[in-house]
């Protein structure tokens, strides 16, 4: 089984709502092996909603302070979202480990999704999301896909 960031197989997620056009080679993956989750929809967040970055953190590792609250998610205006990332990334992983997710293709440069360990991304954007530290300290591997 494989986890995919929703947003990625053209589900309404994203904070300001925009559907994403779907990369060929993820619409061909067999619906039965891909579970498609957004963690910060299932933090309980909506849809639209501010946009929000990771503050305090040290790059690189910046989802895995957040974790250990040494960082904090905040909006543009300022609201601490931390406590609903962590919550969606618990979720997700929770879900993820029901299936037997192993590996996770997740959306570049997002708060809770990007994965992006030797900054090779040149647009700007976390190097880690909150959900991604979190399956990487479960031992599942994560691929970045970059839209
Ligand atoms: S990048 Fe991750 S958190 Fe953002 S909309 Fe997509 S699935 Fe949700």
């Amino acid at each position: 089984m494989i986890l995919v960031s929703a947003c990625l197989l053209g589900q309404a997620t994203r904070y300001d709502g925009r559907v994403l056009a779907v990369p060929s080679w993820l619409a061909q993956l067999p619906s039965n092996d891909v579970l498609a989750l957004c963690p910060e929809v299932l933090g309980g967040l909506t849809v639209p909603r501010p946009p929000a970055r990771i503050v305090d953190a040290n790059p690189g590792r910046e989802g895995l302070d957040v974790l250990a609250g040494r960082a904090r998610v905040l909006t543009m205006e300022g609201l601490d979202v931390s406590a609903a990332f962590i919550a969606g990334a618990q979720a997700v992983l929770e879900r993820a480990l029901a299936a037997g997710v192993t590996r996770a293709y997740l959306k570049d440069r997002s708060p809770s999704c990007a994965h992006d360990p030797l900054g090779r991304n040149p647009r700007p954007g976390p190097a880690q999301g909150v959900l991604t530290a979190l399956l990487l300290a479960r031992g599942m591997e994560v691929v970045e896909v970059r839209v």
